[in-house]
């Protein structure tokens, strides 16, 4: 537009349009952030399907800005299964609303056990999974990650846990 000015639109007006399927891990982040003294108002976003998305990608942002005078979408692609549980769901969406609600970019460092440090890092939505496939009547129950990269996800500063020491 000509004679578009830097800074704030005044004439900006947020449009929410969240399909029910994605109300509650909305919901989920607005009480994650509450339990960490940080209130969310969340009334700029719209989460919509697009099957023309590269497969490359399981769901994209379209900015990295916590700025709440900006329309924030998140374009999910339906064409590939992108998590295998209820924790790889919010895995998935809590690092889409990380970068656009909180304007957090990737963060693909690790912490000292290996594991990653951020729930922003690239492409992995296991870093709290239940335990999956037993094999031998056994595996790995990661749950118990969760709260820590909950509150890395609100505070980068947050403490390395003590399970990753
Ligand atoms: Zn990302």
């Amino acid at each position: 537009m000509l004679g578009c000015t830097k800074g704030k639109n005044k004439d900006f007006v947020p449009v929410y349009d969240v399909p029910v399927e994605f109300q509650p891990v909305v919901s989920g982040f607005i009480h994650e952030a509450a339990l960490r003294g940080d209130t969310l108002v969340i009334n700029n976003l719209i989460i919509k399907y697009d099957s023309s998305q590269s497969n490359l990608y399981c769901a994209l942002c379209n900015t990295l800005s916590s700025d709440p005078g900006i329309q924030k979408l998140i374009t999910v692609n339906p064409k590939i299964k992108c998590y295998e549980n209820a924790q790889e769901f919010e895995v998935l969406f809590f690092h889409e609303l990380g970068h656009c609600i909180l304007g957090r970019s990737h963060d693909n460092r690790l912490l000292p056990n290996g594991d990653p440090r951020s729930i922003m890092v690239e492409d992995k939505r296991d870093l709290y999974s239940p335990c999956l496939y037993p094999i031998g009547g056994s595996c790995q129950d990661n749950t118990y990650k969760r709260t820590y990269y909950l509150d890395e996800l609100f505070d980068e500063n947050t403490a390395i846990p003590q399970w990753a020491r």
